[in-house]
């Protein structure tokens, strides 16, 4: 069997969909609902879905003019870290996909930018860039563990939620102790 090359697609990729069973016609439909695990790298660096877990397709594949429309929800969960006390996080995220993806040879995959519109390949769509940037748009740059978490003590790395209110690592000047002391005196 010949080796495919790097950019072939294959039908039994699961981020992989294939509209042979769609006709080219528009207003023809088919949805596709089918559970993938998640590919490597699904994320950003402190917080993302977890390779191989289970994200649930929910999609709609629409016939247009040019091309097919792909719209509906990726569902999966996602693991990271608070920015604040590195305490982990477990959450869960839907994505909503929209993305038109041009038939090859078709005036728009001819006129259009490269990034403005997907492209088939043959009668395969490779779903992973669009869900890619759709799950990366829906995650926080700065994941909290809960939204008012304080923190660490920037001193001694401590959660603020385990320290007394009143925990500070305040030094007084040596050269002021003198001056506190006589200020407490005449209190
Ligand atoms: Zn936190
Ligand atoms: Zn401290």
């Amino acid at each position: 069997m010949p080796k495919p090359s790097p950019n072939q697609l294959s039908p039994r990729s699961p981020l992989v969909l294939d509209t042979r069973e769609l006709p080219r016609r528009p207003g023809a439909l088919r949805t596709v609902k089918r559970v993938v695990s998640a590919p490597a790298d699904l994320g950003l660096e402190l917080i993302g879905v977890p390779e191989g877990a289970e994200l649930s397709l929910d999609l709609r594949l629409e016939s247009v003019s040019e091309g097919v429309l792909v719209s509906g929800t990726v569902a999966g969960p996602v693991e990271g870290e608070c920015g604040r006390c590195l305490r982990p996080i477990s959450d869960s995220l839907v994505v909503r996909i929209q993305e038109l993806y041009a038939y090859e040879n078709s005036t728009t995959d001819e006129t259009a930018d490269e990034d403005e519109v997907g492209r088939m390949q043959g009668d395969l769509i490779d779903l992973e860039p669009a869900l890619r940037d759709a799950v990366v748009l829906a995650l926080p740059t700065n994941p909290l563990c809960r939204d008012d978490c304080p923190g660490l003590c920037s001193e001694c790395g401590v959660h603020w939620d385990e320290l007394p209110a009143d925990h500070s690592h305040q030094q007084i000047d040596p050269r002021w102790a003198g001056l506190s002391q006589l200020t407490r005196q005449e209190e």
